[in-house]
């Protein structure tokens, strides 16, 4: 057993080495000459307004690109908000169709949204939660277009939805942070912990070397690591085990986001699915017998884990579940418990890693108290996720700094609407001063 999961068990050497090796790449993403071949893109995201508690009134948001496509209503008074939202499917065709079909697809899902709500003749800014569509899907004609663009047009084919206006569109990770610094002024680093990982972070401007923009005061930038990516270079190949190199390999994207295929929700589960199938094949799990769902891809979820990981050790209820569901015919305390420890152990080494990540931006944005607001439903939902990030981040950060890992409940939506709401505020101020004569 110790031979077969050894490799999962990552010193704290290493994990230091894998900030340090961080830090070089995000260096590398922000400097021109580097950037093109840089694995961790660091890219501006031109957003430095962050909310203030003035905005007022009803705001729209989509979340668009994750595992579902929402749309949100949001209700902001000062510090209060409330929300509303809903879940709409993308069907299998139009993901697959043109770019134009989706956009048409979404602006019916905004209008069924609006009519539930009796929204039509209301002013409604939107904010939209773009994430880069790798995760799975593929729709011709989108990636890389003016997405604001493209809804516009697909609204104005509509005729019935005028006072819709798309204002802001954000990546997740930005959603995460401005949702949490909506109410905590100390937030600086946005995290997703979902389908994939990524991480934002506020830079000072003058270490952007690929900035093109003013350097007004505040002269800070939300950076988009997309970090998802670290790793793609091999440097990370120091602590891969047999067992990411087969999903990377059978990954629709081999080569790609290595460090994410190590962290996120997508990948978790078969992690342990491959090493429970390993000791299965040894003979040291259900007697060697194993099942046809156990020997198929994709199909030990990530929730078990957190499933498995929050049961009760003392009768393993949920787990025995769990084993049912994948049709295993024997099975005893012993597997439960080994099962459990497998769990645990790619649980540990994924908050450890992006602990590694999160302590790098910290000792870069080197103040002594930074909030990071955290989005995802593997964060979210793992029972330890959080202990294990705290507990890993304080190890490997400078002396003297320190942190908070805050949940943004809805994080990524409520965050496009503030964004929304901010870029509509400046909006009327700019359009109230040209009326007063004043030139912007
Ligand atoms: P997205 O990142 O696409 O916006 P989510 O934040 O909901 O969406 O994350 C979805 C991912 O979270 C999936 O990969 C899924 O496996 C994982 N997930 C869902 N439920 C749980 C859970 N209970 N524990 C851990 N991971 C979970
Ligand atoms: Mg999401």
């Amino acid at each position: 057993v110790e031979n077969i999961l050894r490799p999962l068990e990552v010193s704290d050497e290493k994990y230091r080495q894998v900030v340090e090796l961080m830090e070089n790449d995000i260096h590398k993403g922000l400097n021109p000459e580097t950037h093109a071949s840089a694995n961790i893109k660091c890219f501006p995201t031109y957003v430095r307004t962050v909310p203030d508690g003035t905005e007022e009134g009803d705001f729209l948001a989509l979340d668009l690109g994750g595992t579902n496509f929402r749309v949100l209503l949001i209700n902001l008074k000062g510090q209060e908000v409330t929300m509303e939202s809903k879940i709409f499917i993308i069907p299998q065709h139009i993901m697959l169709g043109s770019g134009v079909q989706l956009f048409d697809h979404i602006a019916d899902c905004i209008f069924k949204f609006m009519s539930d709500h009796k929204l039509h003749d209301r002013h409604l800014p939107l904010g939209a939660i773009l994430t880069t569509w790798t995760k799975g899907f593929k729709c011709e004609g989108v990636e890389g277009h003016d997405i604001v663009q493209l809804l516009h047009e697909a609204i104005a084919r509509r005729g019935d939805m005028k006072n819709v206006k798309c204002l802001a569109v954000i990546n997740d990770t930005v959603g995460a942070l401005m949702s949490c610094a909506h109410s905590d002024r100390q937030c600086a680093v946005g995290l997703i912990l979902g389908t994939g990982t990524n991480a934002c972070y506020i830079e000072a401007l003058d270490e952007v070397k690929t900035w093109d923009g003013d350097h007004d005061e505040p002269k800070q930038v939300l950076i988009n690591t997309e970090w998802g990516a670290f790793g793609n270079d091999g440097c990370l190949d120091f602590i891969l085990t047999d067992f990411d190199r087969s999903i990377d390999k059978h990954s629709i994207n081999p080569g790609k986001q290595i460090y994410e295929k190590m962290i996120s929700g997508m990948y978790m589960g078969e992690i342990a699915r491959l090493a429970i199938e390993r000791l299965r094949k040894a003979n040291l799990l259900f007697d060697g017998e194993g099942s046809y769902h156990l020997s198929t891809r994709g199909r030990f979820y990530t929730k078990y884990v957190s499933e498995i990981e929050g049961d009760d050790v003392n009768n393993f209820t949920v787990t025995k579940q769990i084993f049912e569901e994948l049709e295993l015919v024997t099975h005893n305390e012993q597997d439960y418990r080994l099962v459990r420890y497998v769990c645990s152990l790619v649980s540990k080494r994924a908050a450890y890693l992006a602990s590694a990540g999160v302590a790098c931006l910290l000792n870069r944005i080197n103040r002594k108290e930074v909030t990071i607001g955290v989005d995802g439903s593997l964060y979210r939902f793992h029972p330890f996720f959080h202990d294990l990030m705290m507990e890993k981040t304080k190890v490997l950060i400078k002396p003297g700094l320190h942190f908070k890992l805050m949940l943004s409940h809805d994080g990524s939506g409520k965050g496009a609407a503030l964004v929304a709401a901010v870029a509509d505020r400046l909006l009327q101020k700019k359009r109230q001063l040209a009326k007063d004569g004043t030139s912007v």
